[in-house]
């Protein structure tokens, strides 16, 4: 188990190359309860001063989160923490959750190789359980093309300021290596949807991948693609309507900094990741 996922609650073995273990503990037990108190006091002060972009967003309260023990989901009965990403609940008092109502119902076309437990876009399942479905490639639907798009950056894709949006129902987003997308993409039910693309952003995931900083995780994406879809259908007006997508995505940020801050431990994937 790698320290690093087992700190977000992931239960599963390290597969990715370039997931190589950062953590060298080795008592699961003092591991544990040595990140249980850094969820207690540190991240939620950490999220206090943090200085990052996110750090304006409109989320719900994380006083509840430094709570959270690992704890069995009320579905499944699998232990998990701060959310079960296979019946994708909430754990502890789902009234603290935020929950989010989308303008838009929302197809994730996942994957099946890629570990659900790692999935960012999972988040917005959660968060807007029912607005969002997850498809497990090959399985993708007939969609209607004059009511769906789909998020995908490339020379024909137009931005969303500019589309049309009075028609359009439903939009999918990929989650995927690269390589993958590309089979994904090639899917004759995907041959005749539109592709819209956001502007360009910088990413802050704490995952080392080759591509760049202009490579989003998947709920960044789904983040910045509902604000601009927001500003587009009211002159440019944006309140933070679609924040809380980020809710989860936040806490791990700030978990993972105060985490390394507070233990002396550097963090090897990312060039000063940790600020
Ligand atoms: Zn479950």
């Amino acid at each position: 188990m790698d320290g690093f996922d087992n700190l977000l609650g992931g239960e599963y073995l390290e597969t990715e190359v370039t997931d190589a273990p950062v953590n060298d503990e080795n008592n699961p037990t003092k591991q544990q309860h040595n990140h249980n108190l850094y969820d207690a006091t540190q991240v939620l002060e950490n999220i206090k001063s943090d200085e990052s972009w996110l750090s304006e967003l409109k989320l719900a309260s994380f006083d509840h989160m430094s709570d959270l023990a690992r704890a069995n989901c009320s579905k499944c009965s699998k232990k998990r923490k701060y959310f079960c990403y296979d019946c994708c609940l909430p754990l502890g008092d789902p009234s603290k959750t935020p929950k989010l109502k989308l303008p838009l119902s929302v197809d994730v076309l996942h994957y099946p190789t890629e570990l659900i437990s790692k999935s960012t876009a999972i988040h917005s399942r959660v968060l807007a359980r029912d607005d969002v479905e997850f498809k497990e490639f090959p399985n993708v639907p007939e969609y209607n093309a004059e009511e769906t798009i789909l998020l995908f950056p490339s020379e024909d894709s137009c931005f969303v300021k500019d589309i049309d949006c009075s028609k359009i129902k439903k939009v999918v987003f990929i989650e995927s290596q690269w390589h993958n997308t590309k089979k994904i993409l090639a899917h004759p039910n995907l041959k005749n949807v539109r592709c819209v693309k956001i502007d360009l952003q910088k990413t802050m995931f704490w995952r080392y991948q080759h591509h760049g900083e202009n490579f989003l995780a998947t709920i960044e994406a789904i983040y910045y693609f509902f604000k601009e879809y927001q500003q587009a259908i009211s002159n440019g007006a944006y309140n933070g309507e679609y924040d809380n997508l980020l809710y989860y995505y936040t806490f791990f940020y700030n978990l993972i900094q105060s985490s390394y801050k507070h233990s002396n431990k550097d963090f090897k994937r990312k060039d000063n990741y940790i600020k």
